[in-house]
């Protein structure tokens, strides 16, 4: 059996080696490694794929959350909810902008930010919501964009780990992940699912003119060469990921279903379990399985993670440690107890690898092992 890893790049490259390698190459030869064709050529690709009016590419998904922000002129003091369960970026770039990050809990069945909490949330001062489709399923956009419409605010999704999930509205329609909002930030990084060979991110909107403000913060701020009416930002991404990315994305969507596969796999594994909690699938959202993640009623995380190690089985924590108890992020406003979902969550999840090259095997070892662990825990 191969080597497990959490996310298998080498062996997903393996398949499209020969494609990947001329368009790198290609890329090389022509010497346009800034804004060059490919970077044109994949963003009217993503746009056509997301069926969304405009996507700008820029240097990661940090970046795109930050560029939005900026773009629609919020000032410093300007409340932006956001939930607290979450990857560090989303709180980063409120903080950086000197606005006030407002955090509120999220649904311990799914992950995703609880509408109820950002409603309450919500004060004279808020100008935006943040919702993060975690793990690979959609907030509840529907309700979100209610709520956001009622209070006129801005929507900003954080899209990084849930590229290409559809959205099913109540009406029987569909829209992709991102695209729902005022904006959609997403990130290219390697191990996301729609993953470059280096750093990368885009934005995505609807709205022709707040496109044109994004275009030109991610550029110094320069609608003319030399000519700056902004303060912007230097973000690009660069031709030769671009090419790599047009190539993954006609692969995206395979890549999504073999990711279910894996979690199909794995909640048969566990299912009706009493000391596992399987990762529950929205019925407003597909799940695009970024993460496969339990949570534990009991049994040891760590000592568990420790039982895998000695089986070749690599787990993580996503995420160990609640916004509000991070060293960098501590506020008058939060304490200890004051967010029980998020804090019990980062208390008891462990995510296993979850990619597109695995077979039955390795999941059944790694199924074997689990229910072993939890069996004598
Ligand atoms: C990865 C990620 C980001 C940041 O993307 P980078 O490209 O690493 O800057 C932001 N938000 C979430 C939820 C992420 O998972």
């Amino acid at each position: 059996m191969k080597k497990i890893q959490m996310v298998d790049l080498i062996g997903q490259y393996e398949k499209i080696q020969q494609e990947v390698d001329k368009a790198v190459l290609d890329v090389i030869r022509s010497a346009a490694f800034i804004n060059g064709p490919e970077v044109k050529a994949f963003q009217s690709e993503l746009e056509a794929y997301l069926n969304v009016k405009h996507v700008i590419p820029c240097a990661n998904g940090t970046d795109a959350l930050q560029i939005v922000m900026m773009a629609l002129g919020l000032q410093p003091g300007d409340e932006v909810i956001t939930a607290n369960f979450t990857y560090v970026a989303t709180a980063e770039v409120i903080a950086l902008l000197q606005l006030k990050p407002v955090l509120v809990d999220v649904y311990k069945d799914d992950f995703t930010i609880d509408v109820a909490a950002v409603e309450k949330a919500i004060t004279p001062r808020t100008k935006a919501i943040v919702p993060v489709h975690l793990f690979g399923q959609c907030a509840k956009m529907e309700e979100l964009m209610q709520l956001a419409q009622k209070h006129n605010l801005y929507v900003i999704e954080d899209t990084a780990q849930a590229i290409g999930a559809d959205y099913h509205f109540s009406d029987g329609t569909k829209q992709k992940a991102g695209t729902i909002g005022t904006a959609g930030c997403t990130s290219f990084f390697p191990s996301k699912n729609l993953g470059c060979y280096g750093d990368g991110g885009a934005i995505f909107t609807n709205d022709d003119e707040l496109g044109k403000k994004i275009r030109m913060i991610a550029n110094h701020g320069q609608s003319v060469q030399y000519y700056h009416d902004e303060i912007g930002v230097n973000s690009r991404l660069d031709s030769i990921q671009a090419a790599i990315l047009r190539i993954k994305l006609r692969h995206l969507d395979n890549y999504a279903a073999a990711r279910r596969a894996v979690a199909d796999y794995y909640d048969r594994a566990f299912a009706g379990h009493p000391k596992v909690i399987t990762p529950k699938r929205a019925t407003w959202s597909d799940h695009v399985f970024h993460q496969y993640t339990l949570v534990l009623n009991g049994p040891d995380r760590q000592q568990m993670r420790e039982f895998l190690a000695t089986k070749d089985i690599p787990a993580m924590i996503y995420y160990p440690v609640p916004l509000h108890l991070q060293k960098a992020y501590r506020d008058d406003r939060y304490k200890a107890g004051d967010f029980p979902v998020t804090e019990w969550l980062c208390a008891n999840v462990i995510s296993l690898p979850i990619h597109t090259e695995m077979d039955e095997a390795t999941l059944k070892h790694i199924t074997d092992h689990v229910l072993e662990f939890i069996a004598n825990h």
